[in-house]
């Protein structure tokens, strides 16, 4: 793929480091619902959670295809990046619309690691994708802002010292266009529980350390706004294609992983006196598996090598993160029916794997809102909603 850079040397690295983390550790973890600590602290030290934020804010600078190459490898290796890929990325909206104090301050500590920004709130339960309906408001008072409301699914809030926060400065009917009149703010989680910030973790069907958060007259520094009052979807819509094809790029592996595993499982298991692989009914899912893997991993590549030449490329992130996520289920399934019955024994990892990949068709956006995107905004269809 032209303009692609594979990052050989970086996956190499990070198998190394994953190494370290089998399938016993996240089985442990899964079982309690607890945070990978450790595993985050690991990546973190070997700098890969800041290769997106520039050097001369003490990250790598390296572009999005890096961040693409580490997060794969985490997932074809078996573990998972969910409990610290925001911090990765979620920092952009700082970098691109934060102030130059904003930026001082924040990036060189997230860089290291010393902060940590993998909170996102912009999902509520009451708007669910309907972002601009949604009802957390933050009123100008003074130098501050008075934040009421609650969010829902916010990930690795309980992880992170900071959050990124979508909320109404004016209300919906008093703006020309609904996605007016929303604001971003970075907001300091620590100092803010026990003052207006409340947490409550979901228990959900895999680890993922989602929780719900409530907003009851949280007093904020003004200057915690990120950019202009009133631009902050646009500021949050920025974000999101990079986010699309690091959440494809981390499907993949997922697939690649299901897929290894099956092969080597098929190879092994003898049943009727021969390999189940040698038949044609266990051989063509891996290989219908593999090649939708492949042909959803082109179109990764693709959206990656787009962003990275400043090209618009919200068709091909959107395409890569539905096809992703739709090879890596249907490689879980496979997986599953490949080993049959052990499929479903904890200590495989298949059961584990086929749970967590299967979010990825619902967050962070769901299949037909990809598709209702490329209806509307790519082939010129009917706006439906
Ligand atoms: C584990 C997990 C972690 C998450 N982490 C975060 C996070 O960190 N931060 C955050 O802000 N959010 C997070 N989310 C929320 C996630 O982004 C939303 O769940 C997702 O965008 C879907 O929104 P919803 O759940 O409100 O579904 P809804 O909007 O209620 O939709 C329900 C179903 O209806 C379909 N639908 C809705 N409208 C239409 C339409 N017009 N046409 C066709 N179909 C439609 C949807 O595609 C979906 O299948 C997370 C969710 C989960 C499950």
């Amino acid at each position: 793929m032209s303009g692609f850079e594979l990052h050989s040397e970086i996956r190499e690295e990070v198998a190394k480091l994953c190494a370290k983390f089998p399938g016993e550790y996240w089985r442990t973890l899964d079982a309690v619902r607890g945070y990978p600590t450790e595993f985050v602290h690991a990546l973190t030290e070997a700098g890969y959670l800041a290769v997106l934020v520039p050097e001369e804010y003490g990250g790598s600078g390296l572009g999005l295809s890096a961040a693409a190459a580490i997060l794969e490898t985490i997932h074809e290796q078996g573990c998972n990046g969910a409990a610290c890929h925001a911090q990765m990325y979620t920092m952009g909206t700082v970098l691109r619309h934060g102030s130059d104090a904003q930026k001082q301050h924040y990036l060189p500590k997230i860089a290291t690691g010393e902060l940590r920004l993998q909170a996102f709130g912009v999902t509520e339960p009451t708007s669910g994708t309907d972002t601009t309906a949604l009802r957390t408001t933050a009123r100008r008072e003074g130098d501050e802002y008075v934040v009421n409301g609650q969010k829902v699914w916010t990930s690795r809030a309980e992880h992170s010292d900071l959050m990124l926060l979508l909320a109404r400065t004016t209300p919906r009917d008093q703006v020309a266009k609904k996605t007016d009149g929303l604001s971003t703010f970075l907001i300091d989680m620590q100092a803010a529980k026990g003052h207006g910030l409340t947490l409550r973790p979901i228990r959900s069907m895999m680890n993922h350390n989602s929780c719900e958060v409530f907003f009851d007259d949280m007093r904020i520094p003004a200057d915690t706004l990120v950019g202009t009052e009133g631009k902050g979807f646009r500021y949050i819509l920025d974000g999101m294609n990079a986010e699309r094809l690091l959440i494809a790029a981390e499907c993949i592996g997922d697939a690649k992983w299901f897929i290894q595993k099956a092969t080597e499982y098929a190879k092994a298991r003898v049943v009727f006196g021969r390999p189940i692989g040698q038949n044609q009914g266990i051989q063509f899912p891996i290989a219908n598996a593999y090649a939708k893997m492949r042909a959803a991993e082109l179109m990764v590549q693709d959206g990656l090598a787009r962003f990275e030449r400043g090209e618009p490329c919200g068709e091909q992130a959107n395409m890569a993160k539905m096809l992703a996520s739709e090879a890596s289920w249907a490689a879980a399934e496979m997986c599953v029916q490949t080993h049959g019955g052990f499929g479903f024994a904890e200590e495989y990892d298949v059961e584990r794997k086929f749970r967590e990949t299967r979010l990825y068709q619902v967050a962070p956006i769901s299949t037909n809102l990809i598709l209702s995107y490329l209806a509307e905004h790519v082939l010129g269809l009917p706006r439906s909603y």
